[in-house]
């Protein structure tokens, strides 16, 4: 164990994955459990305290105290602004999060997760992606200065493709369902490291930021609901987990209650919450407006559910009309969504949540357009 343990650059803290069902220690670039195949988590977490909020940096920075990577690189990620708005007579709190560096939330982790490999000695990292995350590793290699290949599905949309290759990366296109663009870069992750923002923790690590940003956006105070898209689930934990370790410095009282909003074209975590279940079933995709959220069986789906219950949220479905009908009354309003950013909104007027409700608008309509 003891060798697992390392200081990380000119933080302090010791850090080291384990995990997350059998608690066995894993390798610093092993990205899934040796021992039985489930995700790793970062164990010792430096605890949130506000005594060490970088008050002079409006970026994920501001946190870095709660951050144990070293950074190397940004792009100036996160601290992204929170607007209030209403849809037919729906007053949410919008976090515009397509205004990170590379159009969406993904970068907030990737910043996190390329810095850990950094300080591991990668030189070259690849990645499956529907588009966003794969635009955000590309993007963040290109200003490390290493080498990025980036697995997409052939029918991922045009602009985010074109991103990709516009930051040097290379792209590989996979024909068939998203989940074949997984498949097909796995015998590639046996040799090259993979920076995998479904599997990897320390892409989780970046993304609790946006809890901290809209607790203190709020007047230090959470909101009383949050209604986030969930493909992989990577945002929708941020969310968790940043919420969880403001409840447990004593910050806020109880956590808000987390929606997890999907596509009726595939939505394993609505099927497994309806049915009271504490895993999702792998569902099969059919075609959806929603692209960016295409995942038939997400690798923390057990975290998932078990934010929805521990939070007494829930997991809304809404249908391709609805979502693009979202996405128009967005627009409309100034604010430049992909249709995929457009679920939860279109999940809150469905389900008409009260109170203060915040929902991250993930990714931008630019690539889209
Ligand atoms: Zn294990």
């Amino acid at each position: 164990m003891s060798k697992l343990k390392r200081e990380i650059g000119q933080n302090s803290y010791m850090t080291h994955l384990i995990c997350s069902s059998c608690g066995q220690p894993a390798a610093p670039l092993d990205w899934q459990c040796r021992n039985d195949g489930q995700p790793l988590e970062i164990a010792d977490l430096p605890a949130f305290d506000t005594t060490k909020i970088n008050s002079d940096d409006w970026s994920v920075w501001r946190y870095e105290a709660m951050l144990p990577v070293t950074r190397q690189v940004s792009l100036g990620e996160g601290g992204t602004p929170l607007v209030e708005t209403s849809i037919q007579g729906m007053q949410f709190h919008a976090k515009l999060e397509y205004l990170n560096p590379t159009g969406s939330y993904k970068d907030r982790g990737t910043v996190t997760l390329l810095n850990y490999l950094l300080a591991q000695g990668v030189t070259e990292v690849i990645e499956d992606s529907s588009g966003n995350a794969g635009a955000s590793l590309a993007a963040y290699a290109a200003a490390a200065g290493i080498t990025a290949r980036i697995y997409t599905p052939e029918s991922a949309p045009v602009g985010k493709k074109r991103l990709i290759t516009s930051f040097g990366a290379r792209l590989v296109e996979i024909p068939g369902p998203r989940a074949a663009t997984t498949q097909a870069i796995l015998d590639v992750a046996k040799s090259i490291p993979y920076a995998t923002h479904a599997w990897n923790p320390y892409f989780g690590l970046g993304q609790m930021t946006i809890a901290w940003e809209v607790w203190e956006q709020l007047g230090r105070r959470a909101p009383d609901a949050v209604v986030c898209p969930v493909g992989q689930g990577g945002l929708f934990l941020g969310f968790a987990r940043g919420f969880k370790a403001l409840r447990d410095a004593g910050l806020i009282e109880r956590l808000p209650k987390l929606y997890a909003a999907q596509s009726a074209a595939c939505d394993p975590i609505v099927r497994a919450w309806e049915q009271g279940r504490k895993a999702s079933k792998p569902v099969t995709q059919s075609l959806t407006v929603a692209d960016g959220i295409v995942i038939t069986q997400p690798v923390r789906n057990q975290a998932v559910l078990a934010a929805i219950y521990e939070s007494e949220g829930g997991a809304l479905r809404v249908a391709d009309g609805d979502i693009l009908a979202a996405k128009t009354a967005l627009n409309q309003r100034g604010l430049i969504v992909e249709p995929t950013s457009a679920v939860p909104v279109a999940a809150l007027l469905r389900a008409k949540i009260e109170g203060t409700v915040v929902i991250p608008l993930t990714g931008s309509g630019l690539k889209t357009l």
